[in-house]
C-alpha cells in the first residue's frame, strides 16, 4: 500500500473520475520546501510566518523577512504558495505583541485582530511579501488568520491591494465567517478553512487543553456543517477553498472534504502520499455520498461521558 502511495508522487491530486483537487504542502521556514518537493506537493498551501518572529524580542525587519519570503517562492516558480501573515497570540503568543493579562487567550488578540492593533507590524509584513513577489515567479497568495467576518475580510484584502498584492484572502477558522460566507465571498479572492480552530472555535473546546482533546476533531459533522457553508457560498461564486489544517491531513476525512466542495488540500509534506492514494479510490460522486453521511453524524463517534472524566 505504502509503495502504491509512492508511486504516485510524481502525479498531481485527484479524485478517480479525474476531479482535480489540488495537493499542497504546510511548511514552517523556506527550508521545509524540500520536504514539500520530496513528497510531490504542487506548491504550498500553508506558509506559517511565525519563525520569523519567535524567540525575538522585536519584530524582523521588512528586508529580512523580504529575503525569507523570497527565498520560498524562489523554490515554487509557476506555483501557487500561499503565505499567512503572522498569526500571534492564544497557543501562538509572542511577548512583545500578546497581552499577559487576557483571561481567555484563544477569544483575545489573536491573528488579524492582533495585527490590527499593531498596525506597523501588518503594513511591514505586507510590503515585504509584496517585494518578495517582484523578485520571483512563484503564484503568491496571501491570506490573514483568525478573520472574523466579511468586514474583517474586506478590510484586509483592500489593504492587501493597495500594496500590490494580487490574490488576497482570509483564513476561515471562526463560526462566525462560516456562517457570513457568502458575503465573504463577495469580497475575498479565496478562502483557506483553518480546520484546527474552526474545530477549537465550533466546539468552544480549548486545542490545546488536554482535558478536552476528545472535542478536537475535524469528524464532528458541527465542524462539517460550518465547512459545507464555505464550500457552498465559496462554490455559487467562484471563490476558491482550500482546507490546510490538520483534517486535510486525514485521508479518509480528506475524501469527505472534497465531497463538501473543498477546491484543495494542503498538509504537512508525509501525509500527502496517503492522502493523494485515497483520493484516487474515489469518484466525486462517492465522495459527495460519503460527505453527506459524514454531515449527518454516520462517522462520529460521540464522546463515551461515563469513562471520557473518569479518573
Ligand atoms: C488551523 O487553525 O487549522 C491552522 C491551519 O492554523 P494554526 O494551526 O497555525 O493555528
Ligand atoms: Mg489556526
Amino acid at each position: 500500500k505504502a509503495d502504491k502511495a509512492k508511486e504516485l508522487r510524481g502525479q498531481p491530486g485527484q479524485l478517480a473520475d479525474g476531479t482535480r483537487i489540488p495537493l499542497l504542502a504546510n511548511v514552517g521556514k523556506p527550508s521545509d520546501a524540500k520536504a514539500a518537493h520530496e513528497y510531490g506537493a504542487e506548491g504550498v498551501g500553508l506558509f506559517r510566518t511565525e519563525f520569523l518572529f519567535i524567540g525575538n524580542s522585536e519584530p524582523p525587519t521588512v528586508e529580512e523577512q523580504t529575503k525569507a519570503y523570497a527565498e520560498l517562492l524562489a523554490e515554487f516558480p509557476g506555483k501557487k504558495v500561499v503565505i499567512r501573515l503572522l498569526d500571534a497570540g492564544a497557543d501562538k503568543p509572542l511577548p512583545f505583541l500578546t497581552p499577559e493579562d487576557e483571561p481567555n487567550p484563544a477569544l483575545g488578540l489573536r491573528g488579524l485582530r492582533t495585527l490590527v492593533a499593531h498596525r506597523q507590524v501588518l503594513e511591514d509584513q505586507l510590503k515585504a511579501l509584496a517585494a518578495a513577489d517582484a523578485q520571483t515567479d512563484a503564484n503568491l497568495w496571501v491570506m490573514a488568520p483568525m478573520v472574523a467576518d466579511q468586514y474583517e475580510a474586506d478590510y484586509f484584502v483592500k489593504l492587501g491591494k493597495s500594496y500590490g498584492l494580487k490574490f488576497v484572502g482570509a483564513m476561515a477558522e471562526v463560526p462566525s465567517i462560516a456562517l457570513m460566507a457568502d458575503k465573504v465571498a463577495d469580497v475575498a479572492d479565496f478562502v483557506s478553512i483553518g480546520t484546527n480552530d474552526l474545530t477549537q472555535y465550533t466546539l468552544a473546546a480549548d486545542r490545546t487543553l488536554g482535558s478536552v482533546a476528545n472535542y478536537q476533531t475535524a469528524w464532528h459533522p458541527a465542524v462539517l456543517r460550518n465547512i459545507k457553508m464555505i464550500c457552498e457560498a465559496g462554490n455559487a461564486k467562484g471563490m476558491p477553498v482550500g482546507v490546510c489544517g490538520e483534517a486535510a491531513a486525514d485521508p479518509d476525512l480528506a475524501v469527505v472534504l472534497a465531497g463538501l466542495g473543498v477546491n484543495s488540500l494542503s498538509m504537512s509534506p508525509a501525509a500527502l502520499d496517503d492522502v493523494r492514494a485515497e483520493l484516487a479510490n474515489h469518484t466525486m460522486a462517492e465522495a459527495q455520498e460519503l460527505a453527506k453521511k459524514a454531515l449527518n453524524g454516520d462517522f462520529y463517534k460521540p464522546m463515551d461521558w461515563d469513562s471520557a472524566y473518569a479518573d
